[in-house]
């Protein structure tokens, strides 16, 4: 029995994370959740964004399935997600991108992963006002930081056989602190001798994944270059409810989606479970539970695939829990398949 912590978060969060939940139920993995709230709901009822329970249960279970969490733009609290990877030292943050069947999209074949550096860029929070109509921020780059995640993205591609791995930086411009992350890729890029290193800066990234986005395989940036080409691949491939993604450290990792909280369609039960559910998937691998992992893939394929049970940002009208049961009864399916 596998303990886990579970945060259901805010917005959509709930309603995902409760079909993400069903789904790796269906999947017979025994787990034994350990439900803590965190974020802006807890704060309105508590006081706290985070309370003491929640690093409890992370800290002891170490693997936690998270839901989107709110953070006020321009003002208030710093945002939760980056205290947890900055705490409990989350440095890499994987995010596979695929086009899946049935969705119209400009490219059938987009299969990359990005290797998003979690902790350092201009996420480390320091910013001044230098006068009071100037404000400033600061961009931490460490040879430390960027060599481990280059290294994580190197050891990804060996892994799982392939070929290039693209280095994003601005280097150009920002000469001492992305060219640091460009120095780290190319020294460790030596260590792997059968995998291309390409190096391509972030405008011209940009412009290249909307050209031809097959070209990359996986791709390796600082954490702002990071979160932006994300979103851009989400796009990419159907839109934010369909890609998952995994905050890993040495000691703990933190599976989410990279989409937020969507509070324009919370409480409505429309919201696409997808991105959890695949995030869960994610997180079974991680266990080592490669089979029931794949099983849920291969589901949650056939039911987009089949474009009877999906959401509105897919183009149909199911709402979120008809979809996650379409999955669960897929799954159910399969298993019935291969068990005769
Ligand atoms: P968002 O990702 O929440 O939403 C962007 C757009 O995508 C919205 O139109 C939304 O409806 C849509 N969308 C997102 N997820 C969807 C899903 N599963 N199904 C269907 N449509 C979906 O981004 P935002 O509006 O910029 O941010 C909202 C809040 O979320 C902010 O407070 C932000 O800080 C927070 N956020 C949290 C995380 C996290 O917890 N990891 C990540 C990103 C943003």
């Amino acid at each position: 029995m596998y303990k886990l912590t579970l945060i259901p978060g805010d917005g959509i969060g709930p309603e995902i994370v409760d079909a993400a939940k069903n789904v790796i139920a269906a999947t017979s993995v025994p787990v034994n959740w350990e439900i803590v709230n965190a974020g802006l709901e807890v704060y309105e009822q508590e006081g706290t964004l985070i309370p003491e329970n929640v690093f409890e249960s992370l800290e002891k279970n170490k693997i936690a399935l998270k839901g989107p969490i709110t953070t006020p733009i321009g003002k208030g609290f710093q945002s939760i997600n980056v205290h947890f990877r900055k705490k409990y030292d989350l440095y890499a943050n994987i995010r596979p991108v695929k086009t899946l069947p049935g969705i119209k999209v400009p490219f059938s074949n987009i299969d990359l992963v990005i290797f998003r550096e979690n902790t350092e860029d201009l996420y480390i929070g320091i910013e001044k006002m230098t006068t009071p109509t100037t404000a400033e921020a600061t961009k931490q780059i460490s040879e430390k930081g960027s060599r481990r995640i280059i290294k994580a993205a190197f050891e990804y591609a060996k892994t799982n056989n392939k070929s290039k791995v693209a280095v994003v930086h601005k280097a150009n411009i920002m000469k001492l602190t992305d060219g640091l992350f460009l120095a780290c890729a190319r020294e460790v890029s030596k260590e792997y001798p059968q995998i291309q290193l390409q190096e391509v800066i972030v405008d011209n990234m940009c412009m290249q994944l909307v050209m031809n986005p097959a070209q990359f395989e996986v791709i390796v940036t600082t954490n702002l270059y990071g979160d932006i080409l994300s979103d851009l691949c989400a796009g990419l491939v159907g839109g934010l409810g369909l890609v998952p993604g995994a905050n890993v450290g040495n000691n703990m990792a933190i599976f989410e989606a990279v989409h937020g909280s969507a509070p324009d369609i919370a409480g409505k039960n429309i919201a696409n479970p997808t991105a959890i559910i695949l995030s869960g998937a994610m997180m079974l691998e991680y266990l080592g539970e490669k089979n029931k992992s794949d099983l849920i893939c291969k589901a949650v394929k056939e039911v987009i695939g089949q474009r009877k049970y999906i959401t509105k940002d897919l183009g149909g009208n199911a709402t979120t829990t008809e979809m996650s049961n379409a999955i669960i009864d897929h799954m159910l399916t399969i298993k019935n398949h291969i068990n005769a």
